[in-house]
C-alpha cells in the first residue's frame, strides 16, 4: 500500500522503496489509530505530536541520499518510524526527542522491532549531539524558525541536512542544505510542507 502511493508520487530511489514497503508503519502507532496506519496522511501519536506522512518521509529519505557507511542524526524521533526507515539504509542512527514520553515510547518500539543501530537520547535537539558528532547527514523532522547554528556545526564537509524551515502552525518550505568541502552552506528549497514546530523547551500540559 505504502509503496503504491509513494511510487504514484514520483519517489523513485529503490532503497527507500523496498525499506518502506518492508518496515510495518502500524507498529509505530497507538492501537486506537490504527485504521489510518496505511493511508498517507500524518496520524497523531499523542503528546499533540504526529508520526510524518509516508510520501513526506520518503520524499526526505530520498533527498537525504544516504549511503550504508553513513552515521545520521534525526531531531524529532516520534514514535521512531523515520528512524526506523533510516536504520535500515544507513550504519548508524542518532535521534533526539525533546518529549520524555515519546522518546520512551520509541525506544522500546526499537528493541521490540530489534532495531540495534539506533541510539535515542530525551533532550532539546537544538544543541544536537556533540560527542557523536560529526554527521554525515541531519534530518529534521519538527521545523525551526531558523536553521539551529549547532546542527550546521555538527555536519560533515560534503554533508547534507533535509529539513522543514518556516514559521509556527503554517506552511514552511522543506530544504536541502549542503556543506560543501570547505564548510560553505548550499541551500536548495524543495516543496511546501506542513510539520510540528521545533521547540525551544518542552512545557508539559497537565
Ligand atoms: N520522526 C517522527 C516525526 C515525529 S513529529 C516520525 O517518523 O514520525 C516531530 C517530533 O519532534 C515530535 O515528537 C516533537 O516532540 C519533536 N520535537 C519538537 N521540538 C524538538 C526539539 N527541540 N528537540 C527534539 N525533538 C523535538
Amino acid at each position: 500500500m505504502i509503496t503504491d502511493q509513494i511510487i504514484s508520487r514520483g519517489i523513485k530511489n529503490i532503497s527507500v522503496i523496498a525499506v518502506m514497503s518492508e518496515i510495518p508503519r502500524h507498529l509505530f502507532i497507538h492501537r486506537s489509530n490504527q485504521a489510518l496506519a496505511y493511508s498517507d496522511q500524518p496520524v497523531p501519536i499523542g503528546y499533540g505530536q504526529t508520526i510524518s506522512q509516508p510520501y513526506i518521509v520518503a520524499y526526505m529519505t530520498e533527498l537525504l541520499k544516504v549511503e550504508s557507511h553513513h552515521k545520521i542524526l534525526e531531531i524529532g524521533t516520534g514514535s521512531g518510524y523515520q528512524a526506523a526507515i533510516l536504520s535500515k539504509i544507513a550504519k548508524e542512527i542518532f535521534t533526539i526527542e525533546i518529549i520524555p514520553e515519546l522518546g520512551e515510547l520509541a525506544l522500546s518500539n526499537f528493541k521490540e522491532l530489534g532495531y540495534n543501530n539506533i541510539t535515542t537520547r530525551i533532550a532539546n535537539g537544538y544543541k544536537g549531539w556533540l560527542e557523536n558528532a560529526p554527521f554525515d547527514r541531519i534530518i529534521l523532522t519538527a521545523a525551526p524558525e531558523e536553521i539551529p547554528k549547532e546542527l550546521i556545526a555538527q555536519l560533515k564537509p560534503n554533508g547534507r541536512m533535509v529539513l522543514p524551515l518556516g514559521p509556527r502552525w503554517t506552511h514552511q518550505k522543506l530544504l536541502v542544505l549542503k556543506k560543501n568541502s570547505l564548510g560553505k552552506i548550499i541551500q536548495e528549497k524543495k516543496i511546501p510542507v506542513r510539520f510540528v514546530p521545533m521547540v525551544k523547551e518542552y512545557i508539559k500540559n497537565n
